[in-house]
Order: C-alpha cells, then structure tokens, then sequence
C-alpha cells in the first residue's frame, strides 16, 4: 500500500481532534497543511460569530483522501463559550467519493474518477498489507481494514472479506474487522468512529442478516478469546486507542445478538450450547457475555 512508505500520511492518525482555543495551532500536525483540497462546503452558524465547513482533501504523495471538519463559535456576546475545533478522518475510497458528492457535485467529477480508478487497486494493495503483516503502525492497518471491508462489502464478496480479515492470523485484525462489520450493520457508527455510506451499511446488515454469518462471527470471536490478546497500544499520537483484542471480542460479543429480534435467538443458543466450550476462558467478562447469550436465548 502507497500510504505504509508515505512522508505526508504515515505520521497522521487514522483520527484526529484539534482543539485551537485550548492548543493554539501547535498541536495540528504539518502534515495537514500539505494535503490538497478537492471541495470545500462551509456553512453559516447560528449567530454571525458561528460557522462550519467540511472539505474533502487529498494527499499529494500517495493519494490518500480525508475529511476535515472545522466548527467555530467567536462567541455573540463575551459571555458566550466559544469554540474552534478540528476533527480530522482518513477515508476509505469508498466513503471519500460519497462526501464528494456531497460536498460539490460538478466541481470534484475528474477527482471522484480517479478514485472510483483506483479503487480496486487500493483495496488489492490493502489485502497484501494485511496478508504480509507489513502495517508500519495499527492506524495504517485499522485503514487497510476499512478499505477491503468497504470493497469487499459493497462488492457482495463475502468470501474474500472472511478469508482476508476473519480468518486472519493476527486475532487483533479479526476482532476489529468482526466489529467494525457489526457495527457498519447497526449504524452505530454515525458520530462515532468510522466513516460510512448507506450503502456499506445496508450491504453489511444484509451479509449479517444471515445466521450463518452470525454464527461465524461467533467462531470468529470465541478464537480471539481464546488467542493470546493482543496488547493495546499504549499512547499513540497524543490520545489511547482502544485495540486490545480481547476488549474488541467482548464489545462485539455484545453487538451480535440483539435481545430484541428473535431470530438472534438461535445465535445466543448456538454460542451458548456449543462454541463456549471451544476454549473460551472464564473470566468475569467472557461469564457476563455468556449470560447475557443465555439469557437472550431463552427469552
Ligand atoms: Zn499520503
């Protein structure tokens, strides 16, 4: 993948907020100023001293695109709190043409092109990123992740996306792919971590609709649990980032059966009957997720 040898990108966070009433412009990273915008929508605030924009930009060097969101509040009067904050995302291919669209139809057509272009490639690039285990640090290999899950979602290529991601060697890359589709499915990404399109979503709620799915995604899990964890990363790039295996598993344990739909049933009861005798370890967390199955299940 271009982005694992990039000056501009490599240094840069899969996420990041800025606070310049708090930090000043010290904590933006330099590498920002370097990427290049495609489309730009500002909006005006609710007071003349109040406004927002979203950009769409890209990276010079390897092509890699990222949403900008900027929100200020100077404050009507001098009691007012104000405010000026960044949040700063790296995108898939797939979410980079859709904020696109949205943000400037005509002006960014040759750039949402090239993309589409590039497309498969990036994601052929993602797939032999992860397969080699070359992601120079975990927020390179959290974007090679969304990039193929995107493709390979949007794509219907439901055995590429388990081959690559759920049957991975490293349990760090199958709990995050195994939640990060859970959570696609759910919607629960909207204001949260991840950047998605409707469509991504439909197709991961239509993929995991299936109980077949769901129950391989609790084989999935149960060998994360029962994997070494993978340690979470310490402090990278000025915040925690929650990657520890284990804790990844559990959350996704949670968002695999639904207490409300009953078709979840048979999930909870498969895992509840059969997987946990597969090797998951007792610990106050894996019992709390079995009786929460086991209650699921008979409900
Ligand atoms: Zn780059």
């Amino acid at each position: 993948m271009r982005i694992a040898t990039c000056e501009i990108c490599l240094p840069l966070a899969q996420e990041i907020e800025l606070d310049y009433k708090a930090d000043g412009e010290k904590e933006k990273p330099k590498e920002l100023g370097r990427l290049v915008t495609l489309a730009t929508v500002s909006e005006d605030g609710e007071t003349a001293e109040a406004w927002s924009s979203s950009a769409v930009a890209r990276c010079p060097v390897c092509a890699t695109h990222y949403l900008l969101q900027r929100s200020v509040d100077e404050g009507h009067s001098f009691m007012d709190p104000t405010w000026d904050d960044e949040y700063v995302r790296r995108l898939t291919p797939l979410t980079a043409i859709s904020w696109l669209s949205q943000l400037a139809a005509a002006t960014t057509e040759a750039a949402r092109a090239a993309i589409e272009e590039a497309r498969a490639p990036t994601a052929r690039e993602a797939e032999t990123m992860l397969r080699e285990q070359r992601a120079p640090n975990w927020h390179l290999q959290r974007h090679a992740i969304e990039v193929l899950l995107d493709e390979c979602l949007a794509g219907g290529e439901v055995e590429r996306l388990e081959a690559a991601l759920l049957r991975h060697p490293d349990p760090g890359v199958r709990a995050e792919a195994a939640l990060d589709a859970l959570l696609l499915a759910r919607d629960e990404h909207y204001g949260g971590p991840r950047l998605f399109t409707a469509e991504i979503g439909a197709a991961a709620s239509t993929w995991l609709a299936e109980l077949d799915a769901r129950r391989a995604i609790a084989n999935v899990l149960v060998g994360v649990l029962a994997a070494p964890p993978r340690p979470a990363l310490h402090f990278d790039f000025g915040k925690w980032w929650p990657c520890d295996s284990h804790a990844r598993a559990r959350s996704a344990f949670y968002l695999l059966v639904d207490s409300k739909n009953p078709a979840h049933r048979q999930v909870a009861r498969y895992v509840v009957d059969e997987v946990h005798d597969l090797g998951l370890k007792t610990s106050k967390e894996t019992d709390d997720i079995l009786r929460y199955f086991a209650k699921v299940a008979t409900s």
